[in-house]
């Protein structure tokens, strides 16, 4: 049988969520048959009070930096760079997303009527509900967690992990930014076709080695055929800061010749 949106509500209050920031990553497939679909998900977190902030990144805006721009430690691929042509310039207004990453629920959000979206080219969030304007305003090309400083300073917020794992949790490279890592330098293109430069977060694929250090914080349930995990946000970042500091390597996925990770856990761009 179908999932239904009040079932998703249930869980959503249930959990403690309602009201909330949430900063929600998702695999809708990971949910079994939706009635509704994403928009069924959507609207179960919004009614019930909650703010929805959402990766909905677009990384065809992406551009090969100005000739003669470089800067060390910043896993930046020279061959990556040499075949990078025609980025298509990032509209706020648009939908544009890449959406085979992102997925579908933040590609629906997009469309809804009320949805802000960040100034930031490649990589901005998005949000609906009661305190998204507050919250999106925060990012810029070169504060791409502007909305996540804005949630840990301030407000009861939560990481809902719907479906997907760590290496979905983008507010874990927000942690590594907090520990003194520091963030690469990439180019964008914005909507009136220019180049600016952007922050951007490193690879992510060994960031399940972190679950034993939020371990104690998650609170796991399921909804529907799927599994949810859901932080704290605050503790969640906090509890993962002195963990980056004393063991930065414990984020590298593995591969010796992953340049990000390589240049991540020497601390990142010498800027
Ligand atoms: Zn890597």
């Amino acid at each position: 049988m179908a999932l239904a949106q009040a079932e998703i509500l249930e869980a959503v209050n249930r959990s403690g969520l309602s009201g909330r920031a949430i900063c929600l990553h998702s695999s809708l497939r990971s949910f079994g048959l939706v009635e509704g679909g994403a928009d069924a998900v959507i609207g179960a977190f919004l009614s019930a009070g909650c703010t929805l902030i959402v990766p909905t990144f677009f990384y065809d805006s992406q551009a090969a930096p100005p000739p003669g721009w470089w800067i060390p430690q910043n896993g930046l691929d020279p061959k990556w760079v040499a075949g990078r042509k025609d980025p298509i310039a990032y509209d706020p207004d648009a939908n544009q997303i890449t959406r085979e990453e992102m997925g579908a629920i933040p590609a629906r959000l997009l469309e809804r009527p009320g949805r802000v979206r960040g100034n930031h080219p490649s990589d901005p969030f998005a949000g609906l509900g009661p305190r998204a304007a507050e919250l999106i305003t925060a990012q810029s090309p070169l504060n791409i967690f502007g909305p996540y400083k804005e949630i840990y300073a301030g407000s009861d917020a939560w990481l809902v992990l719907a479906g997907v794992g760590l290496t979905a949790a983008t507010p874990i490279h927000f942690a590594e930014e907090l520990s003194g890592r520091r963030l690469f330098r990439r180019w964008g293109m914005r909507k009136d076709g220019t180049l600016c430069a952007t922050e951007e977060g490193g690879c992510s694929e060994g960031f399940e080695n972190l679950a034993p250090a939020v371990a104690s914080l998650e609170n796991r349930i399921a909804v529907g055929a799927g599994l949810w995990r859901i932080y704290p946000f605050r503790k969640f970042i906090d509890a993962l800061v002195p963990v980056l500091r004393a063991n930065p390597s414990i984020t590298h996925c593995g591969d010796p010749g992953c340049l990000r990770c390589n240049d991540a856990v020497k601390g990142g761009p010498r800027v």
